[in-house]
């Protein structure tokens, strides 16, 4: 069951240590050639999503499939899940190529597997890639994380609030870059707290608020006069 499904997650819960409940019930699926917007205010339990999905962080109730495969630290269906969770620390005296060959030879897999040139083709590097990254703008990082994250080209790409700092024309651009990664059978979970970014940039949106989900469907029925999303609808 789901085998063709990049991400089912079934009713996550993850209560903290002291007893918060960050996620109390969340359940979606991601499907291939789908770009899917967590959307939440602060603190509504999208990080907390992305780190369990990502094994960072236990859940405490609940089941996360990946292709079929239950999530199980260490299992092997996690090399078809790339992700930008944490922000990546970058070597600042080397250019942008020379990082990502860094963080790959880290992961151990073959080199070939990489796919260096499609991924700082997609994230939008161009010849900056040759530049060193301490010389790179904010923007220039972001998509560098996100090449980074490309890397093997993963069949679920998973990015936490990639947007954030990003002008209006770096979202239309990520807009671009999301949607032509969700080709070729990927597809792609972001999260964010602006309800126009997740509208400019995803097929799909999961509202959530207080760890459970709000609405979720087609952006195009989620967004607009839908009485359900009420909380910072700032504009970019
Ligand atoms: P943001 O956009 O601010 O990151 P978010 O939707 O991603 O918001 P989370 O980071 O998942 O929200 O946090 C959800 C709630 O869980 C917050 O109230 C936060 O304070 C709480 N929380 C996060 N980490 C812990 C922790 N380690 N222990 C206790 N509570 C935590």
């Amino acid at each position: 069951e789901y085998a063709d499904t990049p991400l089912v997650v079934d009713h996550l819960r993850k209560e903290y240590a002291d007893g918060f409940v960050a996620v109390s019930d969340v359940h979606f699926t991601v499907e291939r050639g789908q770009v899917v917007g967590l959307l939440g205010p602060n603190g509504a339990g999208k990080t907390t999503t992305l780190r369990v999905l990502m094994g960072l962080t236990q859940p405490s109730g609940g089941e996360i499939f990946v292709f079929g495969h239950r999530l199980v630290p260490g299992s092997p269906v996690l090399s078809r899940l790339g992700a930008l969770v944490e922000g990546p620390g970058f070597l600042p005296h080397l250019n942008g190529i020379d990082n990502l060959k860094a963080y790959w030879q880290a992961t151990g897999r073959p080199l070939a597997d990489a796919h260096f040139d499609e991924a700082v083709e997609i994230a939008g590097l161009g010849d900056s890639i040759h530049r060193k990254v301490r010389k790179y703008s904010h923007g220039m990082k972001q998509r560098l994380a996100i090449a980074q994250a490309m890397l093997g080209l993963p069949e679920l790409l998973v990015l936490d609030e990639p947007t954030d700092g990003l002008d209006p024309p770096q979202i239309a651009e990520m807009r671009r870059v999301l949607k032509r990664y969700a080709t070729d059978g990927r597809a792609v979970l972001v999260s964010s707290h602006l309800l126009a970014e997740v509208e400019q940039t995803c097929t799909h949106a999961v509202v959530v608020n207080k760890g459970e989900i709000v609405a979720s469907g087609p952006v195009d029925e989620i967004v607009g006069d839908s009485p359900t999303v009420q909380f910072d609808v700032t504009d970019v």
